[in-house]
């Protein structure tokens, strides 16, 4: 079973690698469900895959609200009729030196990428688990290999989502349960993440340095489309992606 009429749920799929991905798995045939709190840009991008001729449907989805979670998955199986794959990608990044104390800051991301992400599988193992097949990708980050100034926190989510991932293939392995992981170390990709950042000379190193080496999230939306077409018995699973103009 290739990407072709594989059910793919997508959380942040209103801008950047969501909508990215969301677009080229539906053009490569797949049914795509979005997911994100901006309801208005997801109907947006729905209309626009499905006038292309590819099949979508949508929800407001908040990720850190487990029910919200569940209702998209929900959504996937009564329109489409069964739940294949969960892109976790919804998050944030809020850097700052840790001196500077941003705990609400330091909270929000550890709601949405990290416990964002814990709703996402809690929401499809049910259903992976009853149907002995399941993929489950989720976006972490360059953050979450290696630590970098200003990225303490958010990096500490991102390696906390890695370790999740690769437990979650070990167990599947022991389980029987042929539920693959796939997890994705993005550097630096010019989307709208840059736009919340509340600390001033972060944000403005960080809109220096990825103006000079961005690349766009098609790069990542064609990895994901790669480990969705991989046999059932391939688990392909983890993806590194630079610029390659970023050292
Ligand atoms: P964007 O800001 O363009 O996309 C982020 C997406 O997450 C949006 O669709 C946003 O939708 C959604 N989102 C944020 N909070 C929530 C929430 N509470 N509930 C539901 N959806 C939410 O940035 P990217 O496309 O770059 O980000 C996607 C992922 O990639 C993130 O996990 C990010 O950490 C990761 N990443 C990005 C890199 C980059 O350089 N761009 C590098 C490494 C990792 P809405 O606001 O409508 O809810």
């Amino acid at each position: 079973m290739s990407v072709k009429n594989k059910v793919v749920v997508i959380t942040g799929a209103s801008s950047g690698i969501g909508e990215a991905t969301a677009k080229l798995l539906a053009s490569n045939g797949a049914k795509v469900v979005l997911g994100a709190r901006r309801e208005e840009r997801l109907q947006k991008i729905s209309e626009e895959i499905n006038n292309d001729g590819g099949q979508a449907t949508y929800k407001a989805t908040d990720v850190t609200k487990p029910e919200d979670l569940k209702s998209l998955v929900e959504l996937a199986k009564s329109k489409f009729g069964a739940i294949d794959v969960i892109f976790n990608n919804a998050g944030i990044m809020l850097t700052s030196p840790v001196s500077e104390l941003k705990v609400d800051d330091w909270n929000k991301m550890v709601d949405v990428n990290l416990k964002g992400v814990l709703n996402g599988v809690a929401a499809v193992m049910p259903d992976f688990t009853a149907q002995k097949h399941g993929q489950i990708v989720t976006t972490s980050s360059v953050a979450g290999l290696k630590g970098s100034i200003g990225s303490g926190v958010y990096g500490a989510t991102k390696f906390a989502v890695r370790d999740l991932m690769e437990v979650i293939r070990m167990e599947s392995a022991q389980e029987k349960t042929n539920i693959r992981t796939a997890t994705l170390y993005p550097a630096a990709i010019n989307t709208e993440l840059l736009k919340h950042i509340t600390d001033d000379n972060s944000k403005q190193r960080m809109d220096k340095f990825y103006q000079a080496v961005g690349i766009t999230p098609d790069a990542i939306a064609r990895v994901v489309n790669f480990a969705i077409d991989q046999p059932e018995d391939v688990n392909v699973n983890e993806f590194t992606i630079y610029p390659t103009k970023q050292g």
